[in-house]
């Protein structure tokens, strides 16, 4: 199927209320603009240097979220370019976006990554420290806390049902207390193989890439 196909057909199963994010790392700019031109405006990329390369050639009403794990030595490079950082996951990285950020006068809008299965390959931060990541952000001026986002581990459904699920209720924990700089806005995750069951389980925000561009 063309990328226009696969984007009808993904969005004629979504609910209204979700960001459908075209995630298009690895893939040529003349496969961004056949998503554009479909009306996908959310694009996610996970390096610093090709969203950088692709935001030029591309038009700019593009809403650039960066999905990847960031090295704090990269974030002066997306300060003004992206729409939202999903990757959150230290006290380091959330001072580097501050202080970036401050420099240049702007907000940051980010999720905060967890790493909900506590897979050793991946980013995000434990549950555990969640809250003193919250207290770090409520002293920030320049940073504003949308949301959560998770990549959970692959797994049997009845296991990624429940990590979807655990995701969903600390997002409404969240959502139900008043923090300085913090509004739980997104909840991003699901990606091409298992965003039905994300969407069942209350995420509001999805991020495909193989079922829009195909097969990296
Ligand atoms: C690559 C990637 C996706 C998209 O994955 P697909 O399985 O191709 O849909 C989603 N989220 C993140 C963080 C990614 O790196």
């Amino acid at each position: 199927m063309s990328i226009e196909e696969n984007i009808s057909e993904i969005k004629k199963t979504l609910p209204k209320n979700i960001t459908l994010i075209a995630v298009s790392k690895t893939k040529s700019v003349e496969f961004i603009d056949e998503a554009y031109n479909t009306g996908i405006r959310d694009f996610g990329e996970n390096k610093v240097q090709e969203l950088i390369d692709k935001i030029d050639k591309l038009p700019n009403d593009i809403n650039w979220h960066f999905i990847g794990h960031l090295q704090t030595n990269k974030v002066k490079y997306l300060v003004g370019k992206v729409s939202l950082i999903h990757s959150l996951d230290s006290v380091k990285l959330l001072n580097e976006i501050e202080k970036q950020y401050k420099k240049n006068n702007l907000t940051a809008n980010v999720l905060i990554e967890i790493n909900i299965g506590k897979e050793d390959s991946k980013s995000g931060i434990f549950v555990e420290h969640l809250d003193e990541l919250i207290s770090a952000c409520e002293t920030c001026e320049h940073v504003k806390v949308k949301g959560l986002m998770a990549i959970i581990p692959k797994g049997h459904e009845n296991v990624c049902r429940k990590h979807f699920g655990q995701m969903k209720s600390i997002w409404d924990t969240l959502k139900s207390k008043s923090f300085n700089n913090l509004s739980m806005e997104y909840l991003s995750m699901g990606m091409t193989e298992d965003y039905e069951l994300a969407i069942k389980e209350g995420s509001n925000m999805i991020r495909i890439g193989t079922g829009i561009f195909g097969l990296r």
